[in-house]
């Protein structure tokens, strides 16, 4: 693929991201960001359709949520608050990164926010934490810190739903220092 095409196919996915759609049903509340959401949102991202349900404490509206996405440094698609993502090192050190990659920290070495699409990730012991709203960096221990920290057991070790912040490590941002 020409790379002005491909491009090109990286723009339009991203564009898919704004044209979310609303079928909404029951009341409005007002988020703590200050717009006024329904319970339920449909909405369509990257083509996909998903029910966007608001948190118990109704911190972000769907728009908000959406707007929190970026891109993976690497592949270029969507990544969404909630998901899973891995912080590579380019292990070229004249890699200049797309415009809208998003810098977890530059020093001592420079690491990016990259995707966990099996394309991008390159095992899933990579999975170093999650992006969260309102756009931040959640750092959690990968598996492979897991295995080189404490394996209690001297057995094999079995990891699943490594995509759920709710069962994964999570390092605090004093822990973790990311960039300013
Ligand atoms: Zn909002
Ligand atoms: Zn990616």
């Amino acid at each position: 693929m020409a790379l002005g095409q491909k491009e090109f196919r990286m723009k339009a996915l991203w564009m898919k991201i704004q044209s979310l759609f609303y079928l909404v049903f029951g009341k409005n509340y007002r988020c703590d960001c200050g717009h006024f959401a329904k319970q339920k949102t449909q909405m369509t991202i990257d083509g996909q359709s998903s029910i966007y349900t608001l948190g118990k404490t109704h911190d972000y509206c769907p728009q908000c949520w959406a707007k929190a996405a970026i891109r993976c440094a690497w592949c270029g698609e969507t990544i969404l608050p909630g998901d899973p993502i891995t912080l590579y090192t380019p292990c070229d050190q004249n890699f200049k990164p797309p415009e809208y990659a998003v810098i977890y920290k530059k020093t001592p070495r420079l690491q990016l926010v990259g995707c966990f699409r099996r394309e991008c990730a390159e095992t899933g012991l990579d999975r170093t934490g999650f992006w969260m709203m309102p756009g931040r960096v959640q750092r959690a221990a990968s598996p492979m810190e897991i295995l080189l920290h404490a394996n209690p057991t001297d057995g094999p070790m079995i990891f699943n739903d490594l995509g759920d912040p709710n069962k994964a490590i999570l390092i605090p941002d004093e822990v973790a220092q990311p960039e300013k």
